[in-house]
C-alpha cells in the first residue's frame, strides 16, 4: 500500500481508530499504574519502620562508634532480605551517619546528602519521593525517605533506594512502549532502555544548566525523546505523537517509530507521569480488523435481511395461493354443485326418456295387446246386437260382461302405462317390492313371451317394502330385466328370476339370468353412460348407469357379478320400509 493510500485509509477510519485506540489505551495505562504503584508500595513503609528502632534513634541522639557498627549490620543485613539497593540513616544535616554498604569502598558514610529533595522532605515530616542517580555510583534509583521523630521532631532521615529494573525488564515485554517522567518532564522509567534520561519535551538551556548542578541526573546529557504533537485527541487529553528512533531501539512486541497515541497520568504520591505509547500500526490492524467484522457484520444483516425479506415474500405468496386455492375451490364447488344440479335435471329427463324408450320398445307388442281386445270388442258387441235383435237376452248379456271385462282389462293396460309415463316426484315412499316387479314384468310381458321366458319371483315376506318411488324402481327393474332377456337370447332353456330379501334395516333385490354374462373389462364398464356392448340401435348404453344413478339418490346401491356357471346376477340394494307405511300411489 503506497504512503498516500494509507493515509486516505487511515482518514477513512480515523474515528473508528481512535475510539479503539483510546479505549486500549486507557486499559494499558491503568495496567502498568497499578504494576508499578504496587512495586512502590511495596518499600512505601519501609523507611518509617526504621524510625522505630530504638538503637537508631539512640544513634541520632547519642552517637556512638559501637552502635554505628550494630547498625550498619543490620542495614546491611535488612538491604540483603529486601532486595533493595542500599538503605541508610541520614542525620539532622544531612550526613550519612550509617548505611547497608559501609564496608563497600563506595560507601556513604560520611556523604553530605542534604542537597537531596528527599532529604528536605523528610525533615520536614513528610514521606520523601525521588528517583534519581546516585553521585557515588552512577546508579539509578528510587529514593523514599521517612524522618526519625524524637517527641515530634525531626532528628533524622531514614532513606531506602530500590531499584525498579525489574520492572522496567517486564515491561520490555508489553504490546506498547511505556514510560514514566520525573516532575522535570524527564525519563526516569522506560521499557525502551535507551529512552532512559531523555526528556519528552525539550529543555530549555537554563533548567539544563540547574539540573546539572543538582546532580539529579548525575550529569546526564537529557537529549529530547523526540515526540512530535500530532494534536489531542479524546476527553482526557490523549494525543497523537510522531516519533522517530532508530529501529535498534525497537523491541520484538512493539515499534519505536510511527504514529502512536499517547495516553498519560499521573502517579499516586508522586509528582510522577506515566505514559504510554499506542503504535498506530498495531492499531490500524485492529481498525482494519473492526472495519472487516462491521463489513462481515453489515454483510450477516443484509443476508438476514434478505432471509427476513424472503420469507415474508415466501409467506405473502403462500398466503396469495392458499387464497387463490381457496377461490379455485369454491369455485370448483359451485361448479359441482351447478353440474349436479345440471346432470340431475339431465337424469330426471333421461330416466323418462328411457321410460318412453321403453314404451316406443313396447308399442308394437301394446299395438296387439290393445288390437286383440278390440277386435274381440268389436266381434261381441257384433254379436251382442245380434242376440238382442233374437231376442236371445241371456246371450246378448254374456257378451256385454265380456265386453265390460275387456274394457276393464284395457283401462288397466293403458291406466299403467299412463302411471310409468308419468314424471315422478323422486321422494321416497314406501314401496312394496312384489308389486314393482309384477308391474315391470307387465311391460316386458311381449317379450318374455316372444322367447318363452317364464320369470320366477321369489318375495320373501311377499309385502316387503322399500324406501323408494314406486315409478323409479319399476324404471330399476324394467331396464334390469330388459338386459336379462337380451342376455338370455340364444340361450336354449332361458332363465330369469326375481328376488327379495330383508337384509336388517335394508332390502335385496336380486335379478339373475343365466345368459352370456360379462367379461371383466366390460364389469368394469358396466355403469358407464352410453357404455353398450349391443349393436347400433340395440342400447344406448344408458339403462344401468341411470338405474345405479336412482338407486343411489334412494340412499341405495347397484352392483353386478358375472355368475361362474353362466349369467348375470345384478343386485339391488335399498332401505327397506315398514308395509304399514306404504301409501297406495
Ligand atoms: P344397453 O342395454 O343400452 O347396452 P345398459 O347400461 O343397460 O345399456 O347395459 C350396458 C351393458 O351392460 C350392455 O350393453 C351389456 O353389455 C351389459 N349387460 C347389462 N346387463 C347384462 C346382463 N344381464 N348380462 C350380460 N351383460 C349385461
Amino acid at each position: 500500500m503506497t504512503q498516500r493510500h494509507a493515509q486516505r485509509s487511515l482518514a477513512l477510519l480515523l474515528p473508528a481508530i481512535l475510539a479503539l485506540a483510546l479505549a486500549r489505551g486507557r486499559q494499558r495505562l491503568d495496567l502498568y499504574e497499578t504494576s508499578l504503584e504496587r512495586e512502590i508500595d511495596k518499600y512505601a513503609f519501609f523507611p518509617a519502620t526504621l524510625g522505630l528502632e530504638r538503637d537508631v534513634v539512640d544513634l541520632l541522639t547519642n552517637g556512638g562508634e559501637e552502635l554505628t557498627g550494630r547498625i550498619n549490620r543490620y542495614l546491611a543485613e535488612l538491604n540483603k532480605r529486601a532486595g533493595s539497593l542500599s538503605i541508610y540513616v541520614l542525620d539532622s544535616r544531612g550526613r550519612v551517619v550509617a548505611t547497608s554498604n559501609w564496608d563497600q569502598p563506595d560507601s556513604f558514610i560520611g556523604e553530605d546528602l542534604s542537597y537531596r529533595p528527599y532529604f528536605h522532605d523528610a525533615m520536614a515530616k513528610r514521606t520523601g519521593r525521588f528517583f534519581g542517580i546516585g553521585t557515588t555510583r552512577g546508579q539509578p534509583g528510587y529514593y523514599l525517605s521517612s524522618p526519625i521523630l524524637v517527641d515530634d521532631h525531626s532528628v533524622g532521615v531514614a532513606v531506602v533506594k530500590v531499584s525498579l529494573e525489574q520492572l522496567e525488564q517486564s515491561w520490555s515485554t508489553v504490546e506498547a512502549p511505556v514510560l514514566v517522567t520525573d516532575e522535570n518532564g524527564v525519563v526516569i522509567l522506560a521499557s525502551v532502555p535507551f529512552w532512559k534520561f531523555t526528556t519528552l519535551m525539550p529543555l530549555t538551556e537554563e533548567r539544563r544548566k540547574e539540573l546539572a548542578q543538582s546532580l539529579h541526573y548525575n550529569a546526564r546529557p537529557l537529549p529530547p525523546l523526540g515526540l512530535q504533537s500530532q494534536g489531542v485527541v479524546g476527553s482526557d487529553k490523549a494525543e497523537i505523537v510522531q516519533l522517530v528512533r532508530p529501529a535498534a531501539e525497537a523491541s520484538q512486541t512493539f515499534p519505536v517509530s510511527g504514529l502512536f497515541l499517547s495516553q498519560s497520568a499521573p502517579l499516586r504520591g508522586t509528582d510522577w507521569r506515566l505514559t504510554v505509547l499506542s503504535p498506530f500500526g498495531d492499531l490500524r490492524t485492529m481498525a482494519w480488523l473492526n472495519a472487516a467484522l462491521a463489513a462481515a457484520a453489515g454483510v450477516i444483516l443484509c443476508i438476514a435481511m434478505i432471509a427476513l425479506y424472503l420469507r415474508r415474500v415466501r409467506l405473502w405468496e403462500r398466503l396469495r395461493a392458499r387464497e387463490a386455492l381457496q377461490r379455485a375451490h369454491d369455485e370448483l364447488e359451485r361448479k359441482v354443485e351447478e353440474r349436479t344440479r345440471t346432470l340431475k335435471e339431465a337424469q330426471d329427463e333421461l330416466v323418462h326418456a328411457g321410460k318412453l324408450a321403453v314404451i316406443g320398445q313396447m308399442s308394437a307388442g301394446l299395438a296387439h295387446e290393445l288390437n286383440q281386445p278390440l277386435a274381440a270388442l268389436h266381434t261381441l258387441s257384433d254379436n251382442a246386437i245380434k242376440f238382442m235383435q233374437r231376442g236371445l237376452l241371456e246371450d246378448a248379456e254374456s257378451n256385454l260382461t265380456l265386453i265390460s271385462e275387456l274394457v276393464t282389462h284395457m283401462g288397466a293396460l293403458t291406466s299403467q302405462l299412463k302411471s310409468f309415463a308419468r314424471k315422478s316426484t323422486g321422494a321416497p315412499r314406501p314401496v312394496e317390492v312384489r308389486h314393482s316387479m309384477e308391474n315391470a314384468l307387465f311391460f316386458l310381458d311381449r317379450r318374455l313371451s316372444q322367447r318363452s321366458i317364464r320369470p320366477e319371483i321369489d318375495v320373501d315376506p311377499s309385502d316387503l317394502a322399500v324406501l323408494a318411488d314406486a315409478n323409479r324402481l319399476e324404471q330399476i327393474l324394467v331396464n334390469l330385466l330388459a338386459n336379462a332377456i337380451d342376455a338370455v337370447e340364444g340361450i336354449e332353456t332361458p332363465r330369469l328370476s326375481l328376488s327379495a330379501r330383508r337384509d336388517g334395516e335394508r332390502v335385496r333385490i336380486e335379478v339373475r339370468d343365466n345368459g352370456s354374462g360379462f367379461s371383466d373389462s366390460v364389469h368394469a364398464r358396466l355403469f358407464e353412460p352410453f357404455f353398450t356392448t349391443k349393436d347400433s340401435g340395440g342400447g344406448l348404453g344408458l339403462g344401468l348407469a341411470i338405474s345405479a344413478g336412482i338407486a343411489r339418490d334412494f340412499g341405495g346401491s347397484l352392483s353386478a357379478v358375472s355368475l361362474d356357471g353362466g349369467g348375470a346376477l345384478f343386485v339391488l340394494d335399498l332401505p327397506s320400509a315398514a308395509v304399514s307405511e306404504i301409501i297406495d300411489a
